[in-house]
């Protein structure tokens, strides 16, 4: 599981970074890339890196501003020139529908592949046994939400030799302890797998948060997470112009992540005031509140290793 920024930049797009998006990239897991927000020329960025536009299962959109969707019909018609067959699920909120049927529709582009759109509310939006994700509302002016990925557990593995020595030989018990299923024997002894099983493996936990305020459910979306991508529009500061424009700035992320109790926390949507150089102090400045802080920069990649059991 890596996450990769396809740009970071707020507002509008400037060299150093394009407008909003971020590829959560799933191949080991489930063999596809999840991308969150899709800016404009999110597929140019992309043909800079190695995804593959027909990997793209999933793309969940925090908010309706056009820094965060004017990439998406493009990016949705070039898929089906690039191998795309598979279906495409986009979530997002109240607007998106018509926003992609329409902008689809005029412009006579027709899909080689399913796409579904699923317009969200507050709660579970997706949930297939390995992955959940969850969205709350954050506070941005317009409908803006943060998603939490939750990945399931992983069973721990199984203790062949210790079911080796209550005498049962390897064969399908083996594999239904395995899957965690508890097995009546011929003597009507029961085994219970917790028994034959080393420790879970632990999910991983990201948060990717829409454009907002400082607010409660930036911390509940962030509870314990591995990783918290946050956007820092403004520097610490100049907390009165990001309340009146409805985002954060670099000490209210990081507050976010420390009362989260966040691993890790990147920040993202810099504002094109802060050049390389003002954009580093923003990073040395939120290390001081929070040390486990990162800058995202376009094509950064950051790796979410799996949890030691
Ligand atoms: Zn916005």
């Amino acid at each position: 599981m890596e996450l990769l920024f396809l740009g970071t930049g707020a507002g509008i797009p400037a060299k150093l970074r394009n407008v909003t998006s971020m590829a959560l990239k799933l191949l080991d897991e489930r063999g596809s890339v999840w991308l969150f927000d899709c800016g404009e020329a999110t597929q140019h960025q992309i043909l800079h890196t190695s995804l593959k536009p027909r990997r793209i299962e999933k793309i969940f959109i925090t908010h309706l501003h056009g820094d965060h969707i004017y990439g998406l019909p493009g990016l949705l018609s070039s898929r089906s020139f690039q191998g795309g067959d598979s279906e495409v699920e986009v979530f997002g909120p109240k607007g998106i529908e018509l926003y992609l049927k329409t902008s689809l529709s005029i412009s006579g582009s027709y899909l080689k592949y399913p796409l579904k759109i699923t317009e969200i509310e507050e709660g579970v939006v997706f949930d297939d046994g390995q992955f959940r994700v969850e969205a709350l509302l954050l506070d941005h002016g317009i409908t803006s939400y943060g998603y939490r990925i939750t990945e399931a557990d992983r069973p721990g593995t199984l203790l062949a030799g210790k079911l080796e020595e209550a005498g049962i030989p390897p064969g399908p018990i083996y594999k239904k302890i395995k899957s965690g299923e508890k097995v009546t024997l011929e003597n009507g002894s029961i085994l219970d797998p917790s028994d034959y099983l080393g420790p879970r493996q632990k999910g991983r936990i990201v948060a990717i948060l829409g454009d907002t305020r400082y607010c409660e459910n930036a911390i509940r979306l962030a509870k314990d997470a591995d990783l918290l991508v946050h956007e820092a529009t403004f520097a610490a500061g100049e907390e009165a112009m990001a309340h009146e424009y409805f985002h954060s700035t670099t000490a209210q992320a990081a507050g976010v992540a420390i009362k989260a109790g966040a691993k890790k926390l990147c920040l993202t949507h810099i504002s094109s005031r802060y050049d390389r150089h003002a954009s580093r102090e923003l990073l040395e400045e939120a290390r001081g509140f929070f040390e486990s802080t990162d800058l995202a920069e376009d094509f950064k990649e950051i790796v979410l290793p799996l949890h030691q059991p």
